[in-house]
């Protein structure tokens, strides 16, 4: 069949409630053929097409017939649209003939191949009508306000038509949906047809004596329901049989959806294991201890399933006695489309873009379909698993999409999504090929968080490329974060914006470490005995310390090229520093990296080349991960670390730095990019320009020739922002702000607007 509906009013109101059951039911019945006919122009008609909850319409009927295309292309469906196209005289013709009219007012808005007023009932009179047909065109007036001179046998009705027998659907099968009296021509085609509840009643009176026309009690998208039901237009089940197979609410009062489990999966002898995951920062464990108090959970992340082997089992324990109400709920995936949706895509896609390196991102539709394949498993995994207005966090980029399909699945849940990575403005983020359909997606959310308050604020300006927003609240930065003083801070920052008539809370929460777990490092034995060898190797040369992923967002060679500028530069240096660079190799399948990987060994191979002597070498290179316990020592001894990337989510590195060095009453120095995001949380480092070579050199230089009292002042200022915001408080802090934004939204719904709120309206 066919659904034709007018947009306002019609398949855009209705109890959201009615309007998530119709888009619902629309999307899981692809046999169901949908048609937007609509007064707006084409223009007005996308910013509803990027409402992830909004089906995607097969065609679109806009300007009140005059312009007629393809849902998805958006390209003009011929020869319909030349036909129309034939008749229109032009809009400089319309627009001088009808400038004689002085009570008529164009309308701002999108508008092709129609004029259109605003024309109060007393101005519409013969002349006009005659004028229009000396243009060969039309007049329509609807709503007792809206006036259009549209090409002479054009309207919402005839264009249907057209497409019905286009397409060659019988006229049984085509249910046409309105409000107005500028939806009237779409009854006259002799469709089976809904007036929807409170449409206007000239529309009413003029189908009243229609067989085929039913005046539907609920408004919207309930009208809509109501005459599935009636026509008997979903075969013999109905619709409530359709409506009763969406499945039963879970139990999880909080829902994890995390790319990766709770515990690690492995294969030893051919048998499946567990092991403890390697996540050196603390959050795996962090968020695991929100369900330590006997919450009801889930946890959402994929296993690797061979689809040839029958019997995947969804549902495991995580740790029986410290997470008893916990369960981990796997999401099937193939080892191909783990390799494409994390491995290629992500990084390849997603991972410069996001980081400003745009010109390196690859796109593959393919690679997209995958992507949504598996966001949309993810989705309703956790749509089965959440209980009633339950909290689902969802975490990071991989799982953009995640929000869009949840919201159609269950409007009931209270959606919050973190950011790990950086988030760029607008210039970057749109060169994303699908840049609306993740910002539409990420809009379904109550709650959205980043590191830092300038990735929101990116985010809004994003947001703003793809629908209106409105911004409800806003928030000053200081004195939590840096504002002027470095590449990524920001003064104020938005807290709040209403999107489609939504409230999306935004926020800035610098992921923070377990301070404990670094302090119970230190006091292992092991540790003490490595710094002890370590300041024997080490006696009588600085170091400067460097540790991060094999990643050309990391700045690693412009760091080696500036250290060789240094030794050149300062030759007293020569024999008496010396850096240790960490350097994790990427996986094998990331190839990206491998350029990089060559240039970065030639450096090291010609510093090494030029400066070393006997006793000495200038890099150490580390081409390998290092334990976090060993890290732990590293930390600890060293006298400058050098942390420079040239774009960073946050950085944790950095922090781990200062945790070490403050735990152990160090004073040794972070001269940190100003482009990573703990430079706008870090009060207490020197920042560097890393994308100049100038001020890389400058400012290792100063950190190492810092005086004693300088350097305990900054410490102590960093040692205070890492132990204070830890890994505990901001997990406690996003979900507080997750409960406080949804609050906010329910109490401003449940506020009468004001007069002149309403007036404006
Ligand atoms: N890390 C590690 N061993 C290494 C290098 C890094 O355990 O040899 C850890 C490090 O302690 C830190 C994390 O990897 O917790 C890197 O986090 P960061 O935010 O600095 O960078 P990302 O890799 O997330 O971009």
């Amino acid at each position: 069949m066919l659904l034709a509906t007018d947009l306002d009013g019609t398949f855009l109101a209705g109890d959201p409630e009615h309007r998530q059951r119709l888009y619902q039911l629309i999307s899981s019945h692809p046999e169901i053929k949908l048609a937007f006919v609509t007064g707006r122009g084409l223009e007005h008609v996308i910013p509803v097409l990027s409402d992830p909850t909004i089906p995607v319409p097969d065609y679109i009927v806009c300007d009140v017939g005059a312009t007629i295309v393809d849902g998805v292309t958006r390209q003009p469906v011929q020869p319909l649209q030349s036909t129309i196209d034939a008749c229109w005289p032009g809009e400089r013709a319309v627009a001088d003939a009808m400038a004689r009219f002085t009570r008529l007012e164009r309308q701002d808005v999108p508008q092709q191949r129609r004029c259109s007023y605003y024309c109060s009932a007393d101005a519409v009179n013969g002349d006009i009508a005659a004028v229009a047909a000396s243009l060969g065109c039309e007049v329509l007036y609807s709503a007792d306000r809206y006036l259009d001179i549209l090409p002479k046998g054009v309207n919402k009705g005839s264009t249907l038509r057209a497409l019905v027998e286009h397409l060659g659907i019988n006229s049984d099968e085509v249910l046409v949906a309105g409000d107005t009296l500028n939806d009237l021509a779409m009854y006259e085609q002799g469709f089976i047809g809904v007036c929807v509840g409170e449409s206007e009643p000239a529309l009413l009176e003029a189908t009243a004596d229609r067989a085929r026309v039913l005046h539907a009690r609920h408004a919207g998208c309930g009208g809509i329901l109501e005459a599935l039901a009636h026509f008997n237009l979903l075969g013999p089940q109905g619709v409530e049989a359709e409506l009763r197979a969406i499945e039963a609410p879970g139990k999880a009062d909080l829902v994890m959806v995390y790319h990766r489990l709770p515990y690690e999966e492995a294969i030893e002898d051919g048998k499946p294991v567990r092991r403890r995951p390697a996540s050196p920062n603390g959050i795996l464990p962090t968020l695991l201890s929100f369900f330590a108090e006997g919450k009801k959970g889930s946890w959402v992340a994929w296993s690797t399933h061979d689809p040839r082997k029958p019997g995947f089992q969804v549902h495991t324990e995580v740790d029986r006695q410290k997470y008893p109400e916990l369960v981990a709920a796997r999401v099937p995936l193939s080892k191909s489309d783990v390799d494409i949706f994390y491995k290629r895509f992500s990084k390849e896609a997603f991972w410069p873009t996001l980081h400003t390196f745009w010109e390196r991102a690859r796109f593959r539709e393919d690679d997209w379909v995958v992507f949504m394949k598996v966001n949309r498993l993810f989705a309703e995994r956790t749509a089965a698993e959440a209980a009633p207005g339950a909290v689902v966090w969802i975490h990071d980029y991989n799982l953009w999409m995640v929000p869009a399909y949840l919201r159609e699945l269950r409007p009931d849940l209270k959606i919050a999504f973190f950011h790990h990575t950086y988030f760029p403005s607008a210039d970057v983020f749109n060169v994303l090929p699908w840049r609306r359909d993740i910002v539409g997606s990420l809009l379904q959310c109550d709650y959205v968080g980043f590191h830092i308050p300038r990735q929101a604020e990116n985010f809004v300006d994003v947001a703003r490329g793809v629908a209106p927003v409105k911004v409800l609240e806003t928030k000053s930065c200081a004195p939590r974060y840096l504002t002027y003083g470095c590449a990524v801070g920001l003064e104020e920052v938005t807290t709040a914006i209403e999107v489609h008539g939504r409230r999306i809370g935004l926020g800035a929460h610098p992921v923070g470490l377990d301070v404990g777990r670094v302090a119970k490092v230190l006091e292992a034995p092991e540790t003490t005995h490595l710094m002890a060898e370590l300041r024997g190797q080490f006696a009588g040369v600085r170091t400067i310390l460097s540790v991060e992923r094999l990643d050309y967002t990391k700045g690693t060679l412009e760091k080696l090229l500036a250290f060789e500028r240094l030794l050149e530069v300062h030759p007293e240096l020569q024999g008496k520093v010396t850096l240790l660079n960490v350097c994790v190799p990427a996986a094998k399948e990331m190839t990206v990296y491998q350029n990089l990987q060559t240039r970065i060994e030639q450096a090291v191979g010609r510093i090494n080349g030029r400066f070393s002597r006997v006793g000495w070498t200038p890099v150490q290179f580390f081409f390998r991960a290092i334990p976090f316990e060993q890290l732990v020592a590293y930390y600890a001894m060293a006298d400058v670390m050098w942390v420079t990337p040239l774009r960073d989510g946050l950085n944790l590195v950095a922090k781990e730095y200062v945790a070490a060095q403050g735990l152990t009453g160090g004073r040794g120095v972070l001269v940190l990019s100003e482009f990573a995001g703990a430079a706008a949380e870090l009060h207490g480092a020197v920042l560097t320009n890393p994308h100049d070579p100038y001020d890389l050199v400058e400012k290792c230089y100063y950190g190492l020739a810092m005086n004693k009292a300088e350097a305990e002042s900054r410490l102590r200022e960093l040692f205070g922002v890492v132990q204070h915001n830890d890994i505990h408080r901001w997990g406690q802090d996003f979900l507080d702000a997750v409960e406080e934004s949804v609050a906010a939204a329910g109490a401003n719904a449940a506020e009468p607007a004001t007069p002149a709120e309403e007036e404006v309206a």
